[in-house]
């Protein structure tokens, strides 16, 4: 693991989230993007050498939904940058972590991800991801 490289928050509304943090943080986020696959709307915001993500469901199978529901909206998942996810995943397996995805995935943010189950790791969500 290199770094954190963005904490993953879970909101019910981006768009009041986005004005909500870009109060909080002094600064606007800097990018929307879909990702269809996950059912969310993300958008991003820079601080220092990591980023906020904020999670909005777009839809009612998405797990942000299922999670807000669930938990309510908070802190969702912690994102460790890593630089070969394929070793790292090959890594967290033998150490026994449970991974969510057998294959890295294309996530938000240009990268590849894969997900770690919270049973596995403390109850935290975990992610790893990789620039593409
Ligand atoms: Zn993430």
């Amino acid at each position: 693991m290199q770094k954190i490289e963005h904490l993953g928050i879970a909101v019910d509304n981006l768009e009041e989230a986005n004005a909500l943090f870009a109060k909080l943080l002094g600064a606007s986020h800097y990018k929307i993007e879909e990702v269809d696959s996950e059912k969310v709307a993300t958008s991003f915001f820079k601080i220092g050498d990591t980023k906020i993500e904020l999670l909005e469901a777009t839809a009612e199978t998405s797990a942000i939904h299922g999670f807000i529901k669930k938990r309510g909206k908070g802190i969702h998942h912690i994102a460790f940058g890593v630089a070969d996810i394929e070793a790292e995943m090959e890594r967290l397996t033998q150490e026994g972590f449970e991974l969510l995805n057998d294959k890295p995935k294309a996530g938000a943010d240009g990268k590849l991800v894969c997900f770690l189950h919270p049973k596995s790791t403390g109850g935290v969500l975990v992610e790893i991801c990789q620039d593409k």
